[in-house]
């Protein structure tokens, strides 16, 4: 999982791209990085591991300083965690560095067209990440063979299969698009006075959420459409170049349930709105069963706050911030072995004092991995002093891992796909465990049949296997 930004057609478009990956941060903290087309009409990528305001310093922003900008914050995962697999990636063409890229998902094609690169057009590969693979194949296209970038990007993007948002800078162009599934999201905005009916190139900006667009003073309008191409060219209106073909939409519900920043809109929801339902339709569950004045609901902070306010709300119990986050810990569910995931939630979160005592808890989570943050905490507040504690969480039994861009574990650690619930339960030391249903969201989300489940019920819209054998190019230039 990753964040995307971009900002077209305004002086020192780079510190608004600066700004928009600050506000996206959560999106990913192991590397992040800038591209910027300059005065001279080059395109120069600065990245480096770390968080953005440690990277995108004033005196990189000054250096990198352009009117057409990208940018990017990469996740951790605990594969590849290194310098050569941050973005944007910048690509040479024979008439100079005119060309990068930055995309969030993940191709699940990946493999095959990067050894039909290496094999038969010859491309020598620098890192192991999908917008250089994209970069490399919309060259390949478009330069190698000579086919003008309008036409080019749809052809190349016909050819990749997975999940994909990705902003392209390409000389004094830049294009913004989606994988025809919409499995991960990307909104674009204007930025404030520069409006007209017909929305003009320069002053666009665009991001995987809309959370950072208030603070740069743009103004969200609408999402790029699922399989939609994007053309900003300066002086000219923002131009639609391709749609995809109607294909099932598979929004990734996993960006609702724990990815996005509440304060966006993700996929047209109100991802706060969304959570608070999510608590609402877990409470339902528990009417007439967990009833009395000695019970608390306590969100994990931060990610369940909302879900546990919906628990509240809905049954009428008090909620209570009865655990502290401490927010200078990294993030715990990516550390590489067992003891240092432990160690990490230990540190992470501490109860209350003297606040448990005498308390049933009901405590909420958005979901469940591997199990390792829920065994700690419901020990952590057993040993406060709670009587019970009962556990909610806001998604459906975690069983499959994800191909389109979030780094879930192995089937194998995946501890709902191990035990069934009554044993999870037991396994935490939870008094009951309720999950929500796939069914639940149905009365939540607006459409829900446009959204992807797969992690919760293995039906995958695509998947590795599907390319195994397949020869997956077409030459038809
Ligand atoms: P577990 O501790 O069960 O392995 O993971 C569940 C906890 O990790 C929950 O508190 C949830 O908020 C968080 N979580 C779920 N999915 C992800 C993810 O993809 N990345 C990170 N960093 N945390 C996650
Ligand atoms: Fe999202 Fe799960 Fe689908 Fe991956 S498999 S895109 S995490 S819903
Ligand atoms: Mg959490």
């Amino acid at each position: 999982m990753c964040g995307i930004a971009g900002v077209y057609g305004v002086q020192n478009a780079e510190r608004l791209v600066a700004e928009i990956l600050f506000a996206t941060q959560h999106r990913g903290q192991e590397s992040c990085g800038i591209a910027t087309r300059n005065a001279r009409g080059n395109v120069i990528a600065h990245k480096a591991m770390g968080l953005v305001k440690n990277v995108l310093t004033e005196d990189i922003l000054s250096y990198y300083s352009g009117e057409i900008s990208i940018g990017h914050v990469r996740y951790p995962t605990s594969a590849s965690s290194n310098i050569d697999n941050a973005q944007p990636f910048a690509i040479d063409l024979a008439e100079g560095p005119h060309m990068a890229v930055c995309t969030n998902g993940s191709i699940v094609n990946y493999e095959q067209l990067r050894s039909y690169l290496e094999k038969e057009a010859g491309f020598t590969f620098l890192s192991d990440n999908d917008s250089e693979l994209m970069g490399r194949l919309i060259a390949y296209y478009h330069v190698v063979n000579h086919i003008p970038i309008e036409e080019a990007l749809p052809k190349a993007l016909g050819q990749i299969h997975g999940a994909y948002a990705a902003l392209l800078i390409l000389r004094d162009k830049m294009f913004a698009f989606r994988d025809p599934y919409g499995i991960r999201p990307m909104v674009m905005g204007h930025l404030v006075g520069n409006v007209r009916e017909e929305q003009l190139s320069d002053g666009t900006v665009f991001a995987s959420e809309g959370c950072g667009f208030g603070i740069i003073g743009a103004r969200e309008i609408r999402k790029v459409a699922p399989g939609e191409i994007l053309c900003l060219q300066k002086g000219e209106p923002v131009r639609t170049i391709a749609k995809a073909p109607k294909t099932p939409l598979r929004h990734c519900v996993f960006e609702l349930i724990y990815f996005s920043r509440p304060d966006s809109m993700t996929f047209d929801e109100r991802v706060w709105d969304v959570r608070r339902e999510i608590g609402a339709a877990l409470a339902k569950k528990d009417r007439d069963e967990l009833v009395g004045d000695d019970l608390v609901v306590i969100p994990v902070p931060d990610s369940s706050n909302f879900v546990a306010q919906g628990y509240a709300e809905a049954s009428g119990l008090p909620f209570g911030m009865g655990l502290l986050r401490n927010h200078y810990v990294g993030r715990t569910f990516i550390n590489p072995t067992q003891r240092s995931r432990d160690e990490g939630v230990r540190q992470k979160f501490n109860p209350l004092p003297d606040y448990f005592p005498g308390k049933r808890v009901i405590l909420v989570d958005d979901s469940i991995v591997r199990g390792t943050s829920l065994r700690k905490l419901v020990r952590m507040i057993k040993g406060a002093g709670a009587k019970e504690v009962h556990v909610r969480v806001g998604s459906p039994p975690v069983v499959s891992p994800c191909y389109y861009g979030i780094d879930t574990p192995v089937p194998e650690e995946l501890i709902a796909n191990i035990l069934p619930v009554p044993k999870i339960a037991k396994y935490m030391d939870a008094d009951s465990l309720k999950y929500m249903d796939i069914e639940d969201f149905h009365e939540i989300l607006s459409n829900h049949q446009d959204y992807c489940f797969a992690c919760f019920n293995g039906d995958y819209v695509i998947k590795p296997a599907d390319f195994e054998s397949n020869p997956t190019i077409s030459t038809d230039f």
